[in-house]
């Protein structure tokens, strides 16, 4: 029993009111696919828009640009983090209360999960170590998320082949983790593409309401300049993913950034 009473931390209406908000989009990528409900939107290339690079976690509750590794890089080596924010020429580290990744980590770490208080210190501190091993300011701890706290409401990743793509510009694509597969290692990426599902499968994401019949979506997010990068490697790519899991509970979609605004 107490294990039921644990993982009941949102209301199962509220949970359902999240899925259903999401239910028209989610159609309309299944029925037509994400490149045509981008090239619908006419400020498509402004889902690209390049600023100072800070690095976030993967979480869908903090969107927009930047470096995006689960937890600010606190998965990944030392040397894969400074390569990284070497590559991405990164200026900052965010971390963010709630964050799974921590709570993965901690959980490793000590034996036992956190409290809600501990995790964020923890989140927070490690935070403050890649910002110090890496030479660049801690920037802070992003305390507001865009998704209720103890709900992870992402149905979809966003395998991103840049680090200026904001999935929220415009207000039409859904809401999902953030993998910054520039400048991550294939296998790094494929590992932090991977966490994010298994947050969507589990207690605090949607879990079973995410079906064959309505899939988890690995979404490419191509460069087409780059022979490396562009939709189709990407979508590759993602297969050792999709295999992971049952099949059809995942599938693989995607689109190439449209040309740049001059
Ligand atoms: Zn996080």
């Amino acid at each position: 029993m107490a294990d039921n009473v644990q993982i009941e931390t949102v209301p199962s209406i509220q949970v359902r009111e999240m899925w259903e908000r999401q239910q028209p989009i989610f159609a309309r990528i299944y029925r037509e696919g994400i490149a045509a409900v981008v090239q619908s939107m006419p400020d498509a290339a402004k889902l690209f828009r390049s600023s100072t690079c800070i690095i976030k976690c993967i979480d869908e509750g903090v969107p927009g640009d930047g470096l995006h590794m689960a937890g600010s890089g606190i998965l990944r080596s030392s040397e894969a983090v400074r390569d990284m924010v070497q590559k991405a020429n990164a200026e900052g580290v965010t971390s963010h209360t709630g964050c799974g990744a921590a709570q993965l980590l901690f959980t490793e770490t000590y034996g036992h999960a956190p409290t809600p208080g501990e995790l964020d210190a923890f989140a927070e501190e490690k935070a403050r170590a890649i910002a110090g091993l890496c030479g660049i300011p801690y920037t802070g701890q992003i305390g507001v998320l865009s998704r209720p706290p103890e709900l992870h409401i992402a149905r979809i990743v966003y395998y991103v082949s840049s680090a200026d793509f904001d999935h929220t510009v415009g207000n039409i694509l859904p809401p999902g983790f953030t993998v910054s597969r520039r400048y991550m290692g294939l296998e790094d990426a494929l590992d932090e593409t991977a966490l994010g599902v298994n947050i969507a499968f589990g207690h605090h994401g949607f879990g079973d309401l995410i079906s064959a019949d309505a899939p988890f979506v690995l979404c490419a997010v191509g460069d087409p300049t780059d022979p490396n990068l562009g939709e189709d490697q990407l979508r590759k790519e993602l297969k050792a993913v999709q295999e992971q899991f049952p099949q059809g509970r995942v599938i693989i979609d995607g689109f190439n950034a449209p040309p740049p605004v001059s």
